[in-house]
């Protein structure tokens, strides 16, 4: 039963449904684990097992994780949470050639940063596929001395010919009835490398006529001579993916096994594979179950590990982190945060049958999230200087007027940013217009606004370039209208203006991304992604902003007044040198 704290807040959905039923009929109990996966005979010596449920996520270290792979984190992760289970981190490396270190260490980075944690009461429940090849080769051994599985000397070809289709059963192959003990020899030399390549597999004997081609006879061990990233030069045949998942799940005594749809029409063979070790004395039971839901599709944005791959290696993006990715390490150097993903995961939820979800659910989860914590500021992107030409006259040579505001207009507790109004301010260029069109309420000559947190001002003017651009914008200031100064609603305007002052404001580059596709779908029905690139993706601006900005620490968020919120990026903003990467609107622009 879920804990009383989180029952209630948390909609129920298909999976809670049957743990729930599960956890109620005892289907789960005699489970044998204390961390360390076996099989039947080990885990005979092991306590019986306290989680009371065991899911895991079991990404596979050829890429960093994306946006899709953090719906799978956060519902294995939350439900072992929620039914007081674990959820353990599974590095699937069982595919040597793209498998690296490099993307084993982003991916606990990923993970421990979406605020999960694989070290449950002092015990660590992060493995490696690998480490389970000797089991598999027993299995698979075991398998064929009981006539389970052979050894098939077709060519690729035929093999493939003879599979069938959908509307016809497939062939045996002539290999199908060898003796086990002549399949056990070839095997034995498959893995002494005494074999070529693509020269024989390992394959399942379960039923070449099946409606369900992955009963057909599956291949479980193919022969490849590749340097594993930790197993070395040790195997050169390596399982399936269809042969080692299950094994995987059941020596960790996984409970749910959570996949995507996808892999549906695998789970007859997952049950026939585990039940079959079961019977041969191999596997403890209960056996693990596989259970599928829709994976996220998200607009606009690719979640494939390939084609993402591609992008970084092509140089069409800067790295795995660049903000534009929907990587979990681009999100985040964008500015995104672990509770807003974490919302979001929640909101689009779970269920059985596939469907898309438009980017701004994701946006629109990051503002609720950022909102209440982000200190806000002000910066101007598109700066053109305003000259207040009154000001000496009425202050004073050299007077600059302290000014101030909320970090949190609705936080007074977070005090006051401070900042300097002189002569001299910063405004955005579009916040002046010689001819303004209807309806403009900024600054154009005889128009009065309020320069945020201090004075009104009407503006006199501007002066151009010779190629008609505005150099220089010019206006007066209204005496005795400062902000929170009695006199200061005695004037009323239509427009308020942000602005940084020249004195004290501080040079920023600001990062003006935006999505990265032109298309919603950029690789819909196998479209070539790359014709979809935006080329203005990245856009940088040479930005001021106000002085409060200057010691952001790097990875910090903020709301620049107007224009969004934005994050100190976490690579460039160093060494006294302000760099800002937009991280979303404030509100949906698209
Ligand atoms: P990719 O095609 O991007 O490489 P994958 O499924 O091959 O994705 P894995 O490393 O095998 O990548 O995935 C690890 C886990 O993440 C799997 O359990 C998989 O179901 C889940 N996952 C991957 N993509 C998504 C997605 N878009 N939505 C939900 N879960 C996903
Ligand atoms: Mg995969």
């Amino acid at each position: 039963m879920p804990t009383p704290e989180t029952a209630p807040t948390k909609p129920s959905h298909f999976l809670r449904q049957i743990i729930e039923a599960d956890l109620a009929s005892g289907a789960l109990a005699g489970r044998h684990f204390a961390g360390t996966p076996g099989d039947a005979r080990q885990l005979a010596q092991a306590p019986l097992d306290s989680a009371r449920i065991r899911t895991r996520f079991p990404p596979e270290p050829n890429g960093y994780l994306h946006i899709g792979h953090a719906k799978s984190i956060c519902l294995n992760f939350g439900l072992a949470a929620d039914y007081g289970g674990v959820c353990h981190l599974r590095l699937d490396d069982t595919n040597p050639e793209k498998e690296d270190q490099e993307y084993v260490e982003a991916i606990r980075d990923a993970v421990r940063w979406l605020g999960f944690d694989w070290v449950s009461a002092g015990v660590s429940h992060e493995y490696f596929a690998s480490d389970y090849f000797d089991f598999m080769w027993r299995a698979a051994c075991a398998l064929i001395d009981a006539g389970l599985a052979y050894v098939d000397e077709q060519s690729p070809e035929d093999m493939r010919r003879n599979r069938g289709t959908l509307t016809q059963p497939g062939v045996n192959s002539p290999w199908r009835d060898r003796p086990a003990a002549e399949s056990r020899q070839r095997f034995e030399q498959m893995r002494a490398g005494e074999h070529a390549e693509g020269s024989m597999v390992l394959r399942a004997r379960v039923d070449m006529a099946s409606p369900n081609l992955n009963l057909r006879d599956p291949a479980l061990y193919r022969i490849r001579f590749a340097h594993h990233h930790r197993t070395g030069d040790k195997w050169c045949i390596y399982p399936m993916y269809t042969f080692a998942h299950p094994i995987e799940d059941a020596l960790e005594r996984i409970t749910h096994s959570i996949c995507t749809l996808e892999f549906e029409d695998q789970r007859p063979f997952y049950d026939w594979l585990l039940q079959h070790l079961a019977e041969l004395g191999l596997l403890e039971r209960p056996l693990p179950r596989q259970y599928e839901f829709a994976r996220l599709n998200l607009s606009s944005v690719l979640t494939s590990k390939r084609k993402l791959a591609q992008l970084v290696d092509e140089g069409h993006v800067a790295g795995w982190d660049d903000p534009r990715l929907p990587t979990i390490a681009g999100l985040r150097r964008r500015g995104y945060t672990p509770g807003a993903i974490r919302l979001f995961a929640e909101r689009i939820g779970v269920s059985k049958s596939d469907s898309w979800i438009d980017y701004s659910v994701l946006e629109g989860a990051l503002r609720d999230d950022l909102d209440p914590v982000a200190a806000r500021a002000m910066a101007v992107l598109d700066p053109v200087p305003l000259l207040l030409t009154n000001w000496d006259e009425l202050f004073g040579a050299g007077h600059l007027e302290p000014c101030q505001a909320p970090v949190h207009p609705h936080q007074p507790e977070r005090g006051q940013r401070q900042f300097l109004l002189g002569p001299k301010v910063w405004i955005e260029r579009d916040d002046f217009a010689l001819d303004p069109p209807k309806g403009f309420f900024r600054l154009y000559p005889g128009g009065r606004v309020r320069l945020k947190y201090g004075y009104v001002i009407e503006c006199t003017g501007a002066e151009h370039d010779p190629d008609g651009k505005v150099r220089e914008v010019h206006a007066r200031v209204v005496p005795d209208t400062r902000s929170g100064t009695p006199g200061a609603a005695a004037v009323k305007v239509k427009g308020v203006v942000t602005w940084v002052g020249a004195a004290d404001g501080k040079p920023a580059e600001v990062r003006l991304y935006d999505r990265l596709f032109l298309q919603d779908q950029p690789d819909a029905g196998g479209a070539d992604f790359l014709q979809a690139l935006n080329p203005r993706s990245l856009r940088v601006a040479q930005a001021w902003v106000e002085p409060s900005l200057a010691h952001a620490a790097a990875g910090s968020s903020f709301q620049f007044e107007r224009h969004g919120y934005f994050v100190a990026d976490a690579r460039d903003h160093a060494g006294g040198r302000l760099v800002f990467n937009r991280t979303t609107g404030l509100r949906d622009g698209r």
